[in-house]
């Protein structure tokens, strides 16, 4: 019995048990970052302020209003058409408040950006597409700004550098949004035919139908490391073909070995790179 009465004394339960806190320790939200690509939990001071994976390179997506500032020269940038009107070509339901909702999220007017621009003092067009609108998805307005881009650039005989990013056309308007495609390409033509130079930059991600438009038209291609480039998503393919896809399908890194782009530039080194592309490339004196 004096083992028993041991034991009583032994378990000894906090009586305030039930009332004591529950709420673990919480870490702030901001301080941590899952890479995409690679997985690994990042403390967010490690990616920087260009947003790249230290481990595996992959560039995290960023905003237009980033990537102008990472890009151009400080205060050099005009923005154009940023007041075009946003029609509901086919009456998508609620799709007019949807782009309000975007444009008080994100602080632009559609999903690119487009305007003039400086680069260590070169003049050029710029356009940036920004994932976080709708995907990045081209509708009427997006094909419409990129259209007046390469038209303006055209009158001012400017390079263009377009970076993209988009999950496609804008299903929201239909066949509207498919005819951007045809629209758009005709400018680039325009473009190259007065001999200016038309540079892409594919960003994660880009598809649909921005890929099988303008984003593979550039003189010159570039791509972030790790973006996904594709037309189809890598399921509707499998399953229409019967296949297992390879691991990298639909990375730059695959589309580099396949010759379907030029050079995959880190984010880093991309200003420099763009600096060098146009001054290599500027008409104006080049056979003087
Ligand atoms: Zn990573």
């Amino acid at each position: 019995m004096g083992l028993f009465n041991k034991k009583k004394n032994y378990i000894r339960i906090n009586p305030n048990r039930d009332s004591l806190p529950t709420k673990k320790p919480t870490v702030p939200d901001d301080m941590w970052a899952k890479c995409p690509n690679c997985k690994r939990t990042l403390y967010k001071k490690e990616i920087g302020a260009e947003k790249v994976c230290p481990h595996c390179g992959y560039s995290f997506r960023i905003s237009a209003w980033e990537r102008l500032a990472l890009t151009i020269d400080e205060k050099s940038f005009t923005d154009w058409d940023n007041q075009l009107e946003q029609k509901n070509p086919i009456d998508f339901p609620d799709y007019l408040a949807k782009i309000d909702t975007n444009k008080e999220k994100t602080g632009l007017d559609e999903a690119v950006l487009t305007g003039r621009a400086t680069i260590n003092d070169q003049a050029f067009a710029i356009g940036v597409m920004d994932a976080n609108f709708i995907m990045g998805s081209m509708g009427t307005v997006v094909g419409e700004k990129i259209t007046r881009l390469f038209e303006k650039a055209t009158a001012d005989k400017l390079p263009v550098v377009l970076f993209t990013a988009s999950g496609g056309a804008r299903m929201q308007e239909g066949i509207f949004s498919l005819m951007q495609m045809a629209k758009i390409s005709a400018a680039v033509k325009r473009h190259s035919n007065a001999g200016l130079l038309y540079i892409t930059v594919l960003t994660d991600p880009t598809t649909g139908g921005v890929t099988a438009s303008f984003a593979m038209e550039g003189d010159i291609i570039l791509a972030e490391p790790q973006t996904l480039v594709g037309f189809a998503g890598r399921r509707v393919i499998e399953q229409t073909i019967r296949q297992q896809l390879p691991d990298d399908f639909q990375k730059a890194e695959f589309l580099l070995q396949h010759g379907f782009i030029d050079q995959i530039v880190p984010r880093m080194a991309l200003r420099d790179r763009l600096t060098k592309l146009l001054a290599f490339h500027q008409q104006k004196g080049w056979c003087e």
